[in-house]
């Protein structure tokens, strides 16, 4: 694999995962990846059910330990990185502000999980009005979060919202949306922070990354270096997932680095 790198994983730290951290560890070790980060999930005030109340909440400390348990005992394989994936939400600007400084990361991928307080991976979302139209709420709330909540290193899966709608991504283009995307590139430049090529998408069945391909060219258009790539995984079998096929894309757009973090600072890896 062109890319050693996957910093998007979860493991039982995250209420959507029941990997144990160091089977996600071995996996990426026998994959000969160099560099791992766990982004667990932190999505305070989610839309909880009462099911499962404070599911994507997180004990931040006893994650910490596990995790340097795991690095200690891998650091002659590979490097194990500390990050976190936060669920932003404008309403939690204050809790989100307070959480970022709390703890030093390495790595913040900041995501739009919900949206308005509606949840994009219900039917509903997309209930009563078009799927464009359910597509540009979403991106214009993501737009909302690059612009007032500045607490993450990159943008995860920005059209996150095109696996779950009615036809997934079969009418969805950049063009349709382009206005909107611009600006979200143009304020992520302007703070010097980058977007993630996400690779469960093809997992989803859009056969192309999150965000897609056009938004990842536009970026580097507009000048755009910062890019990381990550599986999302949340088992062992989706570690470093269609790697090949991401790096092919990074090069199809014209990048010739991909993107690691470490303390939060960017280091350029060529592909
Ligand atoms: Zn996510
Ligand atoms: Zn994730």
């Amino acid at each position: 694999m062109a890319i050693k790198s996957d910093l998007h994983l979860h493991s039982n730290f995250s209420g959507d995962s029941d990997t144990p951290m160091e089977e996600m560890v071995q996996k990426a070790i026998s994959l000969g990846l160099t560099h791992i980060c766990f982004t667990e999930h932190y999505d305070p005030d989610y839309l909880y059910t009462e099911e499962e109340p404070g599911k994507y909440e997180i004990n931040t400390d006893s994650y910490l330990y596990d995790l340097l348990k795991c690095k200690a005992k891998y650091q002659d394989q590979i490097k194990v990185l500390f990050g976190i994936e936060l669920g932003l939400q404008p309403q939690i600007k204050r809790e989100l502000a307070i959480y970022n400084r709390s703890h030093d990361f390495d790595f913040v991928i900041g995501s739009t999980h919900i949206c308005n307080r509606k949840d994009p991976y219900y039917p509903s979302f997309f209930e009563g009005r078009s799927e464009d139209e359910a597509h540009q709420e979403y991106f214009e709330a993501v737009l909302e979060s690059v612009k007032k909540l500045p607490y993450f290193d990159v943008y995860g899966h920005l059209d996150y919202v095109v696996r779950y709608g009615p036809t997934k991504n079969d009418k969805y283009t950049y063009q349709k949306h382009a206005d909107v995307f611009d600006k979200i590139l143009t304020s992520l430049l302007e703070q010097e922070k980058g977007i993630e090529l996400n690779t469960a998408g093809f997992r989803y069945g859009l056969n192309q990354p999150n965000p897609c391909i056009d938004i990842i060219k536009r970026y580097k258009e507009l000048g755009g270096e910062i890019i990381t790539i990550g599986s999302d995984a949340h088992e062992p079998a989706h570690v470093g997932d269609c790697f090949d096929k991401a790096a092919d894309i990074l090069t199809e757009c014209g990048f010739k680095y991909y993107t690691i973090f470490e303390g939060r600072s960017p280091e350029f890896v060529r592909i």
